[in-house]
């Protein structure tokens, strides 16, 4: 579910309108029988957490408990201080996380290439072609063609990647001690996911050929238009309609964090009403938090391992980072920028699959760039288009993700909370990267970035007197 379009709009996370929070508290407030089911949920909601606390509990990963007295004598020097915060990670601790981050250099490396395999052996001995005259004897009609065609392709390839997509997301997340899913329940997920991409997939290379076919020269300009528009539906829908079908959404219980995060929220512009929390417990021990919204609404959405393990301090330090993500406009400019970086994409993808047609069309029996039996070409061009450009949306990313640290420092003024905060998300990245490195695979600052910066804040802010 990590990979693929509805991957990447959900790791951007969008639009939600209040109706995700309207609807939940209508459902609690109806009928007595749904009353029952509520706490049946409750119940379940209840273990799920428990489990993920006895998982998280049990974990390798701890770093050295401070207290008062730790934080007292903390350096005001930023330099000192972060180097203080970095050295409460024991260094067994730093091997394995550096070991769980730097395997998935490799994990993304293996997934290219097996998709590359796929492609290859698709185009090879005319047997991309021959699926190709399957689906225009079955498909009658070229828009029933080119869905039949990628349908099959698409569900070929997530069978085909099964077994290394299991081992990445739940066998290696389970050896590492962060997963709380059984297989059954994974594989449903998996299902579910690969579905929906499956579905949007087949629906958009339809797009695509119809546009090949009408725009003939130009095909790949409108290509990365009809990309733009999709991505930003996808991006607009999936807190509404897709991220539902793997958690449960509902507000946050009333109290004095309730209300001091709907006060920043307040002080900031950002139209949320309320916040709502989410049962990653469901599928893992991991923290984190978004904020999602579009068209003048938003909603803060914490995970349930975000509320129960951290202090109210902690949250407020990832809540002001979200927020920040939402005031400085980071999806819309994301968008932007993803536009121009698919322009490019499309363009390269003419051209090489121009050339290599000229080349290799009498072996293949694709006949020209709107045959959709070029699909699995198509496709290989745009994954290691992508691959190459990693490290271009990884900084483009990043940069953001850096400014939505500054943000939230100014609002919520928590610079101890928010590097304790950082620490904890050692778990799952390398704390201390090279710089090439951290330009080439990081989509967030290192930890060490993220701790400096917030040190520094307090450290300037200390001496303009503004901070105690
Ligand atoms: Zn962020």
């Amino acid at each position: 579910m990590r990979k693929g379009l509805l991957a990447a709009a959900l790791s951007m996370s969008v639009l939600v309108p209040a109706t995700a929070a309207d609807t939940a508290t209508a459902e609690a407030a109806s009928a007595p029988t749904r009353a029952q089911t509520q706490t049946q949920a409750q119940t379940q909601a209840q273990t799920q957490a428990q489990t993920a606390d006895a998982i998280a509990k049990a974990s390798w990963f701890k770093v050295t408990p401070v207290d008062e007295a730790w934080i007292r004598a903390l350096p005001m020097d930023a330099t000192a201080a972060t180097q203080a915060y970095m050295d409460r990670i024991p260094a067994p601790v730093l091997q394995r996380s550096n070991a769980y981050y730097e395997g998935g250099y490799w994990l993304q490396l293996w997934h290219l290439l097996l998709g590359l395999a796929v492609a290859a052996v698709w185009m090879s001995g005319r047997r991309s072609a021959r699926v190709r005259d399957w689906a225009t004897r079955v498909g009658r009609g070229p828009l029933r063609r080119d869905f039949l065609f990628s349908a099959v392709y698409l569900g070929i390839g997530a069978l085909v990647s099964l077994p290394l997509t299991a081992y990445e997301e739940w066998w290696r997340e389970h050896a590492y001690g962060m997963a709380t899913q059984t297989a059954p329940a994974w594989l449903i997920d998996w299902l579910v996911a690969s579905t929906i991409n499956l579905l949007i997939g087949a629906v958009a290379f339809v797009g695509l050929y119809a546009l090949m076919r009408r725009a003939r020269q130009n095909w790949w300009a409108w290509g990365a238009v009809g990309a733009m528009v999709l991505l930003t539906l996808v991006i607009a829908i999936s807190p509404v309609v897709f991220e539902p079908m793997f958690n449960t959404y509902k507000p946050v219980e009333d109290g004095p964090l309730k209300q001091s995060l709907l006060r920043m929220a307040q002080a900031t512009g950002v139209p949320a009403h309320d916040v709502l929390v989410f049962d990653a417990s469901r599928q893992t021990t991991k923290v984190s938090a978004n904020v999602s919204g579009l068209f003048g609404s938003a909603a803060i959405r914490l995970n349930d391992n975000l509320l129960r393990r951290t202090t109210d301090a902690e949250v407020r330090a990832v809540t002001g980072h979200e927020m920040g993500h939402y005031v400085l406009n980071h999806i819309p400019k994301m968008l932007m920028m993803l536009g121009m970086v698919l322009l490019v994409g499309f363009l390269v993808a003419k051209v090489v699959m121009n050339a290599s047609l000229r080349r290799t069309s009498a072996a293949s029996g694709v006949e020209d760039v709107a045959d959709i039996a070029g699909l699995p070409l198509l496709i290989a061009i745009f994954s290691i288009f992508f691959a190459l450009a990693t490290p271009i949306t990884n900084t483009m990313i990043r940069v953001q993700e850096a400014e939505a640290d500054q943000f939230g420092l100014a609002l919520s003024r928590e610079p101890l909370a928010f590097a304790e905060g950082q620490l904890r998300l050692v778990e799952y990245r390398k704390a201390d990267p090279g710089r090439l490195e951290e330009f080439w695979f990081y989509s967030h600052p290192s930890t060490r970035s993220r701790i400096f910066a917030a040190m520094r804040w307090r450290e300037a802010m200390n001496a303009a007197g503004a901070q105690p």
